[in-house]
C-alpha cells in the first residue's frame, strides 16, 4: 500500500513537473511572440514614419510639426535646407524662428488650436528671407492642429509667395509711374486747349502757335511713352518665345539705325564711328534695331551742344558670342545714378533743361529687357565728360 502511495506521489510529481515545464515553455513562447509582435509593430511604425518623411520631403514647401509644448518634432527637406546645418528638431519653435510676427502667430494658434491661414511679411534679417538679399520675403502660413490633449500637434506649411508679391509690386509701380508720366503732358495739353478754345483765345496768333507747338511736342511724348510701354509689355509677356529669331547681318542693322538718325546726327554735327565687321547673328532684328537706336539716340539726345563722337563697335568670337559697345564722349552719367539707369522711368533729371521735353525714361529698360530676351547682359560705365560706354554680350542663339 505504501509502495502504491509512493508511486502515485512520484507520478503526480513527474506530471506536475512536466506540466510546469510545458507551462514555462508556453509562457516563454508567449513572451517571444509578444516581443516579436512588438518588434514588428515598431518596424511598421518606423516604416510608416519613414514613408511619411519621404512624402513630406517631396513637398515643395517647408513643413514643420510642432507639439503642444511648442517643440519642433518633425520637419521636411525644404525646411532643413532653410536652416542648413542648424539642428532644429526638439527645439522650441520660439528659439528657432526668431521673427516676432511669426512667433506671435504660432503662440496665438498654440493658445487656441484652430486651423488658420495667414500671409506674413518677413524682414531681410529673417532666415526665411535669406534668398532675397535685402528684400522682405512673403509667406502664406497654413497651420492645422491635429490630436488632442498630450497628443496635440500643429502641422505648419509655409508657402513662399515672394516672387508673386514682388512682380505684383513691380506691376503696380509701373502702372502708377506710367499714369504719372502720362498725366503731366495731358494736363499741359488740356490747359492749353482750354486757353485756345476760350473766347479770343486764337486772337494772339503768335501765342496760339507757340501753344500748338508745345502741344505737338507733348503729344509726341505721349505717343512715345505708349509705344515704349507696348514694347516692354510684349517683352515681358508670358509668351515663352517673344522673339522672332532669324539670322541677319549685324552691320546692316547698324547702318539702318544710323540712316534713321541721320538728321539728328547732321544737326548736331556729331561724328559716328562704326567698327562692325561683316558677321551674321541670330536674333530678333526688330529688338536689335531698338537696342542700338535707343543707345545711339541717348548719346545724341544727352549731348546736344557739343562736338560729340559716338562709337559703335561689335565683334563675334569663334564660339559665336557677340560683344557690342556703344560709347560716347558726352556729359556721361554720375556714378550715383549708374546703378539705376536701367530701371523703368528713371532719368538723370539734371541733364534736362526746363524747356526741354523729357525722355520717357523707358529707353534703357527696353534695351535691358531686349538684351535679356536674347540671353545676354548689358553693363554701363561712365567717366562724365570723357567716356560713357554701354557693353552688351550675347551668346549664340539658334533658330527654333
Ligand atoms: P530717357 O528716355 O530719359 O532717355 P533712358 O531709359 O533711355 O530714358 O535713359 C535713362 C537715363 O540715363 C536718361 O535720362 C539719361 O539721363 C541717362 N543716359 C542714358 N544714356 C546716356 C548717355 N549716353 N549719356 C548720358 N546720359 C545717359
Amino acid at each position: 500500500m505504501k509502495v502504491f502511495a509512493f508511486c502515485c506521489a512520484a507520478l503526480l510529481l513527474v506530471l506536475f513537473l512536466l506540466a510546469r515545464r510545458k507551462a514555462g515553455a508556453a509562457a516563454q513562447e508567449l513572451t517571444h511572440l509578444r516581443r516579436e509582435s512588438q518588434e514588428r509593430q515598431q518596424d511598421m511604425k518606423e516604416e510608416h514614419s519613414l514613408e511619411i518623411q519621404h512624402l513630406l520631403d517631396a513637398l515643395p514647401h517647408p513643413f514643420f510639426s510642432i507639439n503642444g509644448k511648442g517643440l519642433i518634432t518633425r520637419c521636411n527637406l525644404p525646411a532643413r535646407k532653410i536652416f542648413r546645418t542648424r539642428e532644429i528638431l526638439n527645439r522650441p519653435v520660439r528659439q528657432i524662428f526668431l521673427d516676432a510676427d511669426l512667433i506671435s502667430l504660432l503662440t496665438e494658434v498654440l493658445d487656441s488650436p484652430e486651423p488658420c491661414r495667414r500671409k506674413l511679411r518677413l524682414p531681410p534679417a529673417s532666415v526665411f528671407s535669406a534668398e532675397y538679399g535685402e528684400k522682405d520675403s512673403f509667406w502664406e502660413m497654413d497651420l492645422r492642429p491635429t490630436g488632442e490633449g498630450d497628443d496635440l500637434e500643429f502641422q505648419l506649411i509655409m508657402r513662399d509667395i515672394t516672387p508673386g508679391v514682388h512682380s505684383d509690386q513691380v506691376r503696380q509701380d509701373f502702372v502708377a509711374n506710367a499714369s504719372h508720366e502720362l498725366r503731366t503732358p495731358l494736363s499741359i495739353i488740356s490747359g492749353y486747349l482750354e486757353n485756345l478754345t476760350e473766347e479770343g483765345g486764337l486772337e494772339d496768333r503768335a501765342l496760339a502757335a507757340k501753344m500748338l507747338d508745345t502741344m505737338v511736342r507733348h503729344v509726341t511724348r505721349i505717343n512715345r511713352i505708349v509705344e515704349d510701354m507696348l514694347v516692354i509689355s510684349r517683352l515681358e509677356s508670358d509668351d515663352a518665345a517673344p522673339l522672332n529669331l532669324a539670322p541677319f547681318k549685324f552691320a546692316h542693322c547698324v547702318q539702318d539705325i544710323i540712316e534713321r538718325l541721320d538728321l539728328v546726327i547732321a544737326k548736331q554735327k556729331a561724328r559716328v564711328e562704326v567698327d562692325v565687321p561683316d558677321f551674321e547673328i541670330v536674333g530678333d532684328q526688330f529688338y536689335w534695331t531698338q537696342i542700338l537706336f535707343n543707345l545711339v539716340e541717348n548719346a545724341l539726345k544727352q549731348n546736344p551742344n557739343m562736338p560729340l563722337k559716338v562709337k559703335i563697335k561689335a565683334s563675334q568670337d569663334d564660339e559665336g558670342n557677340v560683344t557690342v559697345r556703344v560709347s560716347d564722349n558726352g556729359i556721361g552719367i554720375p556714378g550715383s545714378d549708374l546703378p539705376f539707369i536701367f530701371k523703368r522711368f528713371y532719368r538723370v533729371e539734371k541733364h534736362h533743361s526746363q524747356t526741354q521735353v523729357k525722355g520717357t525714361g523707358l529707353g534703357l529698360s527696353i534695351v535691358l529687357r531686349a538684351v535679356e530676351a536674347h540671353r545676354g547682359t548689358i553693363t554701363a560705365t561712365s567717366t562724365p565728360g570723357l567716356k560713357t560706354t554701354f557693353t552688351i554680350k550675347v551668346p549664340p542663339l539658334e533658330v527654333i
